[in-house]
């Protein structure tokens, strides 16, 4: 096993040229002393992995997709720098796992992110969650890798984050005296839009998000309220809580993180400005703090805050998730697949907006609840929802 010469943590970050990604370079940029890169990954991005590489040094850089790693080879070659490329998905697994590894941010997007994540899970390595959708297609399998690996993961999504930091080190369950969780969320770019004008929203409205600058598949995530809805089923898994314990409350600024109620009243809740770079350098550094080149909050400029219930007539994905978090693993699998197909089709003018949930429901109609306990069952059932979608959005397009 390689020995860190310094003692610095060695770091895999997985979907480094995405918003988390970069958020986390970022952090660790102002950490020299303490953290250094073992591996950066990405799908296709090759140019900004060729940018990161000449400017952090990894040891690997792993591409999926092998044109886009040919390319980057290319370029290292011609720029000196002695970073090692390699591609395919396997790859993202290795380095996501390998001995000489001490941390993982696991932030590639959607369901691709499961296997590598889940292969730094049972490693044992320091896991630092941003992908929730790993956790909600694969919850009880996931949360058993960790256990039995004994991996410490640390949630990145603000809002667990804020949950973690808020049950004095993640307690679960009612063992802390808790009696809810208030799961924050801004309610989205389309929060004050009127209902009849959301089959017109374009996909740059439904991405310009007013408090988080995120990638593309999360804002419209976050505008349906699918987001807050694939939270309530992270949550549920990683609190060890059920549905009902989670209350979700609208706060359009986006400061209050999110909030635990415990039996006495007292209410304990992490408040911040909205930029990823708080939980990244929470978890980077736990059970320490280290600086994460974000402002404190300016208590006397802030404003009002306000907090106001969820109109589920508004948000219809949030409705169909609240129902799934009460169902068998292959809904939440279901969900998930036919959200990623349904948002790209929308991101891709092939859809409107408002034909996200009646895609998700359909798949949800045609699946049976059942628990999925293998990681070839639940990549099964993703596959089929995924088809199931695009059959049912073909069988929906008008022919022209
Ligand atoms: P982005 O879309 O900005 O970045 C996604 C990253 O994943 C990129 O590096 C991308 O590479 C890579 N990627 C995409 N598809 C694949 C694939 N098939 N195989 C391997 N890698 C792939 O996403 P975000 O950073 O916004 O989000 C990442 C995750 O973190 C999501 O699960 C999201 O829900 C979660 N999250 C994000 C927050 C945020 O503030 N952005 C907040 C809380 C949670 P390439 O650039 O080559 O496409
Ligand atoms: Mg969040």
């Amino acid at each position: 096993m390689r020995m860190s010469s310094e003692s610095r943590q060695r770091i895999t970050i997985l979907g480094a040229t995405g918003s988390v990604g970069v958020n986390t370079l970022d952090v660790i940029g102002r950490h020299p002393d303490r953290y250094e890169l073992y591996a950066i990954t990405a799908n296709s991005n090759w140019e900004m992995l060729a940018d990161q590489c000449c400017t952090f040094e990894p040891e690997f850089a792993v591409l999926v997709v092998e044109d886009c790693a040919q390319q980057l080879e290319n370029r290292l070659l011609k720029a000196g720098c002695r970073t090692r490329v390699l591609t395919g998905k396997d790859n993202l697994c290795r380095v996501a796992s390998h001995e000489d590894v001490d941390v993982v941010m696991a932030a590639i997007v959607g369901g691709a992110g499961l296997e590598p994540t889940l292969s730094s899970a049972k490693a044992g390595k320091k896991l630092l969650l941003a992908n929730k959708e790993s956790l909600v297609m694969s919850g009880s399998l996931f949360m058993q890798a960790v256990e039995q690996a004994g991996t410490k993961l640390l949630p990145i999504d603000s809002e667990h984050n804020a949950i973690y930091q808020s049950l004095a080190n993640g307690a679960p369950g009612h063992a802390g005296g808790v009696r809810k969780i208030l799961l924050t969320g801004s309610g989205g770019p389309l929060l004050r839009h009127s209902i009849e004008a959301l089959a017109e929203v374009t996909p740059d409205e439904a991405c310009a998000h007013p408090n988080w600058k995120m990638g593309r598949k999360i804002s419209v995530d976050s505008a349906s309220m699918m987001n807050k809805g694939l939270e309530l089923i992270e949550a549920c898994w990683l609190f060890a809580v059920e549905p009902k314990d989670i209350e979700i409350v609208i706060h359009p600024q986006s400061i209050v993180h999110s909030m635990v109620e415990y039996i006495d009243g007292s209410v304990v809740a992490q408040l911040g400005n909205p930029d990823m770079r708080i939980p990244i350098a929470h978890g980077l550094a736990w059970p320490g703090r280290i600086s994460s080149g974000v402002k404190g909050l300016d208590f006397t400029g802030l404003g009002d805050m306000n907090f106001e219930a969820v109109d589920l007539t508004r948000y219809p994905c949030l409705a169909l998730c609240q129902e799934v978090a009460r169902q068998p693993q292959s809904c939440a699998i279901a969900l998930n697949a036919a959200n990623e197909v349904a948002v790209q089709h929308f991101l891709d003018e092939l859809i409107p907006f408002t034909d996200i949930p009646i895609i998700i429901e359909d798949v949800l109609e045609q699946t049976s609840c059942e628990e999925a306990h293998t990681i070839e069952s639940i990549l099964a059932l993703d596959e089929e929802a995924k088809n199931r979608a695009v059959e049912f959005i073909r069988a929906r397009r008008p022919v022209s």
